[in-house]
C-alpha cells in the first residue's frame, strides 16, 4: 500500500485504520443530543459488480449488527471510494424478503410451493446424484452455471477435482465479443487502460458510469481527465458518459468499427503511425491480403499494402455509414497520433455485445493502439493479464479428460466462452441432458434473452433432473428450480477477488463480517452459516463439503483436493484454503504481514486487500527465463520455442517473452482466422451488424443492393407485426441497478425503476405525434412488449432505446417474492410454445419486518424486454447480439402496460437461422478449436480433438 495515508489526510472522510476497532460516530438518529456509537470495522469486498471495491462494515458494538457499509481506504483499486450499490449491501443483507434457508419445492416446478430443509439433506440429494452420475461416466450431466462469478479459482478447481467439464457462464451474453478481438491480438481477452495517465480517452460505450470496473475506472478517468486528458466517447446514447467528453460520437449502431478504421487511415495517411513498434512488435511479415504477400518484402511496401487496404474507409465513407461527422472523425484522429504511446481506450459492451460482428470494434481499436505504440505503455492500453493478480493452491486437479459439447459445441470453435444462452435450443434438439444443476447468482429467465425457451427448459423433468439455484434473492429462474439455496452478499462470505482495476496489481478477500468478529473475540465456528442471518451460506464451504458428499471415503480419488494442506485426510476449512495461498502465493504479502506482527491470512483480514506490484508495464519485453531458454530452438520467424511450444520471441536480438499468440506478437494478421474458414477477415476489418439499415430494409421486402445475406439472416417478421422498423438498444445499463440483486435493495430501486422507450423526436413526429407517457407496442421477432414513451434528444435518430435491469416479475403475490421490485403478473401458455404475461398488480407499500417497505411511493417495476428477443448467436465469436430490429407502434385499445407475448417456436426459428450462420469445426488436424486460444476450465488436450472427424 504506497499511496494511502493513514493519518486521514488524503481521505480525510474514511476512518484510519488503527481506529477500526473502536470507531465512534455520532448517532445521527439521536441528533440534536450528541449520543456516541461505538462501531467495529471490518474490510470485505463488494459484491454488487466485477469490480470488487473494498468496502467497511461498520458493526455496531452495542447490537453486534452491521449498521451501514462505506469504502475502503486501503483498497488499492476504489481508494475509499464506492458507487451507489456498494453501500447499498445495508439493503440487501437486511432485506425482510431474503431467502434465509434452503428451500425444496413441494409442488410442481414452477408451481411456487416450499418448504424448508437442512443442508445436511441437500448435501445428501446432490451428493448422492453426482456420485452416480460420475461413476457411469455421465460427468457431463452435472453443470455449474456462473451468473455473477465474484470469486476466482475455486469453481476450477472443484469441477476439475470431479473430473467434469461442467463449468457454463453467462459470459456470452456479455463480453465474448468484445473479447475476441482482443484475443486476437494478444491473447489476453481484456484491455486494461491506463486512463490516469493518458492524454487522450475513446470510450465506447458508457463506462464513466456503469462500465466494466466501473468505479475503479471511473475515479481513474477522471484523475486522467484533471490532468488534461481529452475525452472522447462513441455512443448513440448522450450518456452521461458522453455528457462528460470533449467529443461526443453518436454513431449508428455497429457501424464504430467503420469509424475506428477510418481514424486508421488517418493516421496511416499522414504518417504518423510509430513505425518502430509496428515493426518490431507486430506479426506483419505473415500478412497476406489482396494478392500482397508481405514475406521477403519491406515493411514499407506493407505499409503501401495497408494504406491501399484501408483506402475506403475515407472519413466520409464512415460518415455516411455511422452519422459521425468526417470532420469530427479526422479530428479526433490526429488527437489519438498526438497522444501517441498515452492513448488509452475501453471498449466491453455497446458495440461489442450489440452487434452482429461485434468483435470487429474491439480489433479495429486495436488497430490504433498498435499504429500508436500505446500498448504496454504508461497512459496506454495494457492487459488484462498483466493487471490481474492469479492466485495458485495446494495439490491442483489434473485437467478433465472430456469435452462437453452442450458448453462449446462443435459450429462455434472460435467462441470465448460457454454457448450458454443457447442450453435450451441444445436440449430441444437433443444434443444431451442435464442430471445436476446449479445455477450460481444466475437469473437467465429473466437477464438472458428468450426467457420464455428456459422456463420450458426449466419445467422439463426429463431433461433437467435436478436443479438447486444458488442465490441470494428469489428470483423468476429460482421459482423453477428443485431447491433455492440461500448464499451471502458481500458480508456473508468469503472470496478471492482480483480484477485489471489501474497499473497495478492487487488482491481483494471478501469475508463473512460477524464469523470474523465474533472469532477474533474467541469463539470457534464450523461453517459460515452458524454467524450469518437464518442459514445463509457461502458456496467455498458447500463445494468443500459437497465434494465431500460426492466422495465421502476417499474412494473416487476427490477427497483428496478437499483435505487440509496441514492436516492430511482432514476436511479442509476456509481458514486453511485462504492461509495457504497467502502464506505461498502471494508475492510481499508475507513480508508484509510479517512486519506488523501478522500472519499473511490475519493481515487481509485486518485491511482487506493487497497490492502486490506496480511492475505492470511492457511485460512483453521480459527476458525469457534463462531455464526456459536452455534447449530451446529458435524458429525461422524469429519465435523461441521449447518442446514445440512458443516461450519467446528475438526482438533486436533479444529473446523476449513477447504475447501468448503463435507469432508471440501482436497479430496485424490473423492466420487463426484464415485457418478456421474465415479468410475474409484475417485484418481488422468491418462489416455490417443485423441490424443496419439495410437488413432493415430487407426485412421489409426493400434489399438494397449492399445487404449481404451471406452475413446476415433476414429477419421474418410475425404475421401480426406492424409499425415501423427500428433498431433498439436494449443493453444500457442504468448505473445503481445491480440485475436481479438490486431487487432487495430498496434504495437503489427507490432511484430508479422505470424503464420508458427512448424516442428522437424526430421519430415521435413520424410515428404520428408520439408524448411522454403514450402507450407503446414493440414487436420483435417473437413477439412484442408493451411501454411508455419517453421522448428525447438524447438519442440519435433512427434508434429506440430501452435500458436494461428493470421488469422484475412475480408468480407469487406475497410468499417468496420481492416485492418492491416486482409485479405480480398473470402467466399462461396459450398455445404451445405461446406465452402471455399481464401484469396484474405493480408496485405498493406492504406490511413486512421492515418499517420502510410501507412507504414506498414507487409503482412501477418497469417491462420485461428481453424475454422478447430471440437469440442471436455471432457466427464467430458465439456472442449474443443483443440489439434487435424491431417494430414500433401506438398500442391498441386492449394493449396494457406490461403486456407481453412470444412464441418460443419462432424464437426457435431464429436460432435456426443464425446457427446456419456458423462456420464448424473441424479446424487444422481434427481439432475443435484452436489449441492456443484459451478456454474456460481447459481440458486436456487430447480433449481438443475431435474423435473420427
Ligand atoms: S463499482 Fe459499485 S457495485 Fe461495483 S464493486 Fe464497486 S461499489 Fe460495488
Amino acid at each position: 500500500m504506497t499511496d494511502f495515508k493513514r493519518d486521514g489526510s488524503h481521505l480525510a472522510y474514511c476512518p484510519p485504520v488503527e481506529k477500526w476497532d473502536d470507531w465512534v460516530e455520532l448517532d445521527a438518529e439521536a441528533w440534536p443530543r450528541r449520543v456516541e456509537k461505538h462501531y467495529s470495522l471490518v474490510p470485505t469486498v463488494c459484491f454488487n459488480c466485477e469490480s470488487a471495491c473494498g468496502l467497511l462494515a461498520y458493526v455496531d458494538k452495542e447490537t453486534g449488527k452491521v449498521a451501514k457499509f462505506e469504502g475502503n481506504p486501503m483498497h488499492p483499486a476504489s481508494r475509499g471510494r464506492l458507487c451507489a450499490k456498494g453501500p447499498a449491501t445495508i439493503n440487501q443483507i437486511h432485506d425482510p424478503d431474503r431467502v434465509l434457508y434452503p428451500m425444496k419445492r413441494s409442488g410442481a416446478r414452477g408451481a411456487g410451493k416450499w418448504t424448508r430443509t437442512s443442508w445436511e439433506e441437500v448435501l445428501q440429494t446432490f451428493g448422492t446424484r453426482i456420485r452416480k452420475a460420475i461413476q457411469e461416466g455421465r460427468g457431463e450431466e452435472v453443470m455449474y452455471h456462473v451468473g455473477r462469478p465474484g470469486h476466482d479459482f475455486i469453481m476450477e478447481r472443484t469441477l476439475q477435482a470431479w473430473g467434469i467439464d461442467g463449468h457454463n457462464s453467462h459470459t456470452n451474453v456479455c463480453s465474448s465479443s468484445a473479447r475476441l478481438g482482443y484475443l486476437l491480438w494478444h491473447y489476453a481477452d481484456r484491455p486494461s487502460p491506463d486512463h490516469a495517465n493518458a492524454r487522450f480517452i475513446l470510450l465506447l460505450s458508457a463506462h464513466l458510469e456503469s462500465g466494466h470496473y466501473f468505479n475503479p475506472h471511473a475515479q481513474r478517468i477522471i484523475d486522467g481527465k484533471m490532468a488534461g486528458a481529452k475525452l472522447a466517447v462513441m455512443d448513440p446514447r448522450l450518456s452521461n458518459t458522453a455528457s462528460m467528453a470533449d467529443y461526443w460520437m453518436p454513431t449508428y449502431p455497429g457501424t464504430e468499427a467503420a469509424v475506428l478504421l477510418a481514424m486508421a487511415k488517418v493516421i496511416l495517411d499522414e504518417n504518423r503511425f510509430d513505425a518502430t513498434f509496428v515493426k518490431n512488435w507486430t506479426n506483419w511479415e505473415e500478412l497476406e491480403v489482396d494478392g500482397f504477400k508481405a514475406k521477403g518484402q519491406s515493411f514499407e511496401a506493407l505499409i503501401e499494402a495497408l494504406k491501399k487496404h484501408y483506402a475506403q474507409f475515407t472519413p466520409q465513407f464512415a460518415e455516411k455509414e455511422s452519422g459521425v461527422k468526417a470532420d469530427i472523425i479526422v479530428k479526433t484522429a490526429r488527437e489519438i497520433a498526438t497522444a501517441g504511446s498515452r492513448f488509452a481506450s475501453h471498449l466491453w459492451r455497446g458495440s461489442a455485445s450489440g452487434n452482429l460482428g461485434g468483435w470487429q470494434p474491439a480489433r479495429a481499436l486495436m488497430l490504433l493502439h498498435v499504429l500508436t505504440g500505446s500498448v504496454g505503455t504508461e497512459g496506454g492500453h495494457n492487459l488484462n493479464a498483466w493487471n490481474k493478480f492469479v492466485p495458485k493452491t495446494f495439490k491442483v486437479p489434473p485437467p478433465q479428460k472430456n469435452w462437453n459439447e452442450l458448453l462449446y459445441p462443435q459450429e462455434w470453435p472460435l467462441c470465448t466462452h460457454e454457448m450458454s444462452f443457447l442450453l435450451p435450443h441444445f436440449l430441444k434438439e437433443g444434443r444431451g441432458r442435464i442430471e445436476a444443476y446449479f445455477t450460481r447468482v444466475f437469473n437467465p429467465v429473466w437477464t438472458y434473452p428468450d426467457g420464455f425457451s428456459w422456463i420450458e427448459m426449466l419445467r422439463d423433468e426429463e431433461k433437467l433432473g435436478l436443479h438447486a439455484a444458488l442465490t441470494p434473492t428469489w428470483s423468476e429462474t429460482a421459482w423453477f428450480a428443485d431447491y433455492v439455496l440461500p448464499m451471502g452478499f458481500s458480508s456473508e462470505r468469503h472470496d478471492l477477488m482480483s480484477q485489471e482495476s489501474y497499473a497495478g496489481k492487487w488482491i481483494g478477500f471478501r469475508q463473512p463480517v460477524n464469523r470474523v468478529l465474533r472469532e477474533r473475540g474467541g469463539e470457534k465456528f464450523d461453517y459460515t452459516y452458524q454467524t450469518n442471518p437464518g442459514e445463509v451460506w457461502e458456496e467455498d464451504e458447500f463445494w468443500i463439503n459437497l465434494s465431500w458428499a460426492i466422495d465421502p471415503d476417499g474412494s473416487m480419488g476427490i477427497r483428496q483436493y478437499f483435505e487440509s494442506p496441514y492436516r492430511p485426510g482432514q476436511k479442509l476449512t476456509v481458514d486453511e484454503y485462504y492461509g495457504w495461498i497467502f502464506d505461498n502465493s502471494v508475492p510481499g504479502l508475507p513480508e508484509t504481514a510479517k512486519k506488523e506482527g501478522l500472519t499473511p491470512l490475519q493481515y487481509m483480514r485486518r485491511y482487506g486487500a493487497f497490492e502486490v506490484t506496480r511492475d505492470v508495464y511492457k511485460q512483453n519485453e521480459k527476458p525469457v527465463a534463462a531455464a526456459q531458454l536452455a534447449g530451446s530452438k529458435l524458429e525461422a520467424n524469429g519465435v523461441v520455442t521449447k518442446a514445440g511450444k512458443p516461450v519467446g520471441v528475438m526482438i533486436e536480438d533479444q529473446a523476449v517473452v513477447g504475447y501468448n499468440t503463435p507469432s508471440r506478437k501482436l497479430e496485424l494478421f490473423s492466420k487463426t482466422m484464415a485457418d478456421w474458414k474465415w479468410p475474409e477477415f484475417t485484418l481488422p476489418e468491418y462489416y455490417r451488424s443485423h441490424i443496419h439499415r439495410s437488413a432493415q430494409a430487407a426485412s421489409v421486402g426493400q434489399a438494397e443492393e449492399d445487404f449481404d445475406a451471406k452475413y446476415m439472416p433476414v429477419v421474418d417478421w410475425p404475421k401480426d407485426a406492424r409499425g415501423e422498423v427500428y433498431t433498439l438498444l436494449p443493453i444500457f445499463r442504468l448505473p445503481n441497478l445491480i440485475h436481479t440483486r438490486s431487487g432487495n435493495a430498496k434504495f437503489l430501486y427507490e432511484i430508479s425503476h422505470k424503464n420508458p422507450l427512448w424516442v428522437n423526436p424526430v421519430d415521435a413526429k413520424k410515428l404520428g405525434g408520439i408524448r411522454t407517457g403514450d402507450l407503446m407496442k414493440v414487436h420483435t421477432e417473437i413477439g412484442y412488449f408493451v411501454l411508455h414513451a419517453w421522448v428525447t434528444e438524447g438519442l440519435t435518430p433512427g434508434v429506440v432505446a430501452c435500458s436494461h435491469h428493470l421488469g422484475r416479475w412475480r408468480i407469487n403475490k406475497e410468499d417468496q417474492v420481492e416485492r418492491m421490485s416486482s409485479a405480480w403478473v398473470d402467466l399462461k401458455e396459450v398455445g404451445k410454445g405461446q406465452w402471455k404475461m399481464r401484469q396484474i398488480e405493480s408496485v405498493s407499500p406492504y406490511e413486512s419486518a421492515d418499517p420502510e417497505t410501507k412507504r414506498v411511493w414507487w409503482s412501477d417495476a418497469g417491462v420485461h424486454q428481453d424475454i422478447t428477443f430471440p437469440v442471436h448467436p455471432d457466427p464467430i465469436s458465439g456472442m449474443h447480439c443483443w440489439h434487435q430490429m424491431v417494430r414500433v407502434e401506438r398500442a391498441g385499445a386492449d394493449d396494457r402496460y406490461g403486456d407481453i407475448f412470444v412464441d418460443t417456436n419462432l424464437s426457435f426459428a431464429v436460432y435456426q437461422r443464425w446457427k446456419a450462420l456458423a462456420r464448424p469445426a473441424p479446424g487444422p488436424g481434427g481439432l475443435r478449436r484452436p489449441l492456443w486460444i484459451p478456454r474456460v476450465v481447459r481440458p486436456e488436450e487430447a480433449a481438443f480433438y475431435i474423435k473420427n472427424p
